[in-house]
């Protein structure tokens, strides 16, 4: 069965609804599911610490962390990632600023209002452990959902705060003052302001790819995180091109409301079953805050799935092709043929579907095009395996993202003067650099998300650890300090990460493409270790002259 199945259900016999708050209470009930299965310690009493200690933590002065904090930090991006960092570190004292070129805050969250757009992860998973919020209406939620949820984080951190339509064009560490220079866009006017400290939340699901055998379709053509408001799909023929996360939420969306959907997907993913839960199954169960519960999944999640990725694991292997298998055998046996992967699972990101996919390709008018799209040519698709697909009304685009790629957004000049083009591969933690001082970066390259749960997870990790590097750095010299995680140690995590990455199966991805190895191909893209390892390895750095 399904861990987080069971973790649910064991949940529903032993926690009493109201726990919020109720810290004593939640950690009797940890307590109790702890013995259900094997969590690491870190990374529970990491969930289960308020904010203050998170950061603490992480810090060499242990939870001594100085009540007046001085310094300014600049955050780039209003995604949750921006939005959690602001609160956090506002918390602790500093003047924080959070700026974003969009319009609207969420960023992911705002951009992908796509039919069917929302979190494939169960609402007790993907929400931060420590931001009290339970108006969720979905048990996975949806798209509006997450940009309401983004709005209320936008208004605890407040308006005055949040600077939209506001691009960064430049950093540059500056010697003389301890910090950074930043150069912005704003209205088409140039502004220039002074930081202590940056934290980067760019994001990585940002620019969709571009797909140049496109080019030629004359009908209307659309991806998912620039939806067409109001497009209406009833009655149209529809080809869907690529099968990322995105495509087969689009897939089961749109499938009832075409004439025919031809989806045309070169590489199948493999796909897991998750529960099947809709609006209003079991919801009541979740509603009265049982943060005991999310702590406890979201602990399960972030390790759950990822020991099938050990080489040497074949048990956890096994199981994981079994769960796959099992997703396959609801289709009839010439569809489950089509879109059966040729390769081990773990290999390429496994897509998780609560059944609306598996459903979606048993409908009749959905045909499944095992093969690549090779041009276009006025409303005809033309693909690899020589079929035509002819009169097609739109093509949707779910080619996914430049994610991968590790530019940096805005041009970094360091402390040494160089411009920097390439975000450093691992750098510290993929958090901290050299060379690049008071900078730290939030689910960014080389912390790649999916395996571990939930980006959240991340996020909040990475946000203690850098509070805990600005309060060491106030604590120490007072405003005008400066933290630069030192080469030795991005060394020793560069070392371990590679050692970690080898011993999993996608080290052996044959073609290294997709989600864990990036465009580049040549630097792996994801965090190869458990929460609990990361926060071991992180608490590790010894910084202490
Ligand atoms: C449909 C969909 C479903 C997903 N589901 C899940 C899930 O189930 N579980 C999961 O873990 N993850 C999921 N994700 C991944 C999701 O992207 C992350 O979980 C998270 O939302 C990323 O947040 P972020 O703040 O890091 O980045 P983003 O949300 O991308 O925010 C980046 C911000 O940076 C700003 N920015 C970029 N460059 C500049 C600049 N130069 N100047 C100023 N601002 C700039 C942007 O405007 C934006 O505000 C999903 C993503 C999508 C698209």
């Amino acid at each position: 069965m399904d861990k987080l199945t069971s973790i649910l259900e064991a949940f529903d016999v032993i926690c009493p609804s109201g726990l919020r708050g109720n810290f004593e209470a939640r950690k009797g009930i940890l307590d109790e599911l702890n013995s259900l299965s094997n969590i690491e310690t870190e990374f529970n009493a990491f969930l289960l610490s308020d904010f203050r200690e998170r950061a603490g933590l992480f810090s060499s002065t242990g939870n001594d962390v100085p009540l007046e904090v001085t310094g300014s930090v600049l955050i780039i991006g209003a995604g949750l990632a921006g939005l959690y960092s602001a609160l956090k570190i506002a918390s602790l004292g500093f003047e924080v600023q959070v700026v974003t070129d969009d319009e609207h805050v969420g960023g992911t969250w705002y951009r992908n209002d796509y039919p069917g757009s929302r979190v494939d992860i169960s609402r007790a998973v993907y929400p931060f452990s420590d931001v009290d919020y339970c108006d969720w209406r979905n048990y996975y939620p949806r798209h509006s959902e997450m940009k309401k949820y983004c709005e209320e984080l936008a208004s605890r951190v407040g308006d005055q705060k949040i600077f939209l339509n506001k691009r960064v064009e430049k950093i540059e560490w500056s010697g003389q003052r301890s910090g950074w220079l930043v150069d912005f866009l704003k209205d088409g006017q140039k502004e220039q302001a002074f930081f202590n400290f940056v934290m980067d939340c760019t994001g990585q699901l940002s620019s969709p790819r571009k797909l140049p055998q496109a080019d030629g379709f004359s009908g209307e053509i659309c991806s998912a995180p620039s939806w067409p408001a109001g497009m209406d799909l009833r009655g149209k023929k529809v080809a869907l091109v690529g099968l990322a996360a995105s495509g087969i939420q689009i897939a089961s969306a749109i499938s009832g409301d075409v004439s025919e959907l031809h989806i045309v997907s070169g590489t199948p993913n493999w796909i897991r079953m998750i529960p099947h839960l809709k609006l209003g199954d079991g919801m009541d169960k979740f509603s009265h805050g049982q943060y005991a519960f999310d702590l406890k999944a979201r602990a399960q999640a972030a390790i759950g799935g990822f020991q099938a990725l050990v080489k040497e694991n074949s048990t956890a292997q096994a199981e994981l092709l079994n769960a796959c298998e099992n997703w396959l055998e609801q289709l009839p046996e010439d569809k489950a043929d089509l879109v059966r992967p040729d390769y081990r699972p773990g290999l390429r990101r496994i897509l998780l579907d609560n059944g609306d996919y598996a459903d979606c390709l048993k409908q009749q008018n959905v045909f499944y095009h095992a093969t690549r799209l090779e041009s276009c040519d006025n409303r005809t698709l033309y693909l690899k395996s020589g079929e035509l697909v002819p009169d097609v009304d739109v093509l949707i685009l779910s080619t996914g993202f430049d994610v991968l790629s590790s530019h940096f957004p805005y041009r970094v000049v360091d402390r040494t003067g160089l411009e920097r083009i390439e975000k450093p591969v691992t750098g510290f933690g993929s958090v901290c650099f050299e060379a690049l001082p008071n900078f730290f970066q939030i689910n960014g390259y080389g912390t790649n998300l999916v395996l571990h749960g939930a980006a959240t997870i991340l996020m909040e990790i990475q946000t203690a650890f850098s509070a805990a590097r600005m309060l060491e750095a106030c604590h120490t010299n007072g405003s005008g300090s400066v933290f630069e995680i030192s080469s030795g140690a991005v060394d020793d995590y560069r070392l371990d990460f590679k050692a970690m990455h080898d011993s999993l199966i996608w080290s052996e991805a044959p073609e290294k493409q997709g989600w864990y190895w990036g465009i580049s191909r040549e630097n792996p893209t994801n965090l190869p270790m458990t929460m609990g390892r990361y926060i071991e390895m992180l608490k590790g750095l010894n910084t202490s002259p």
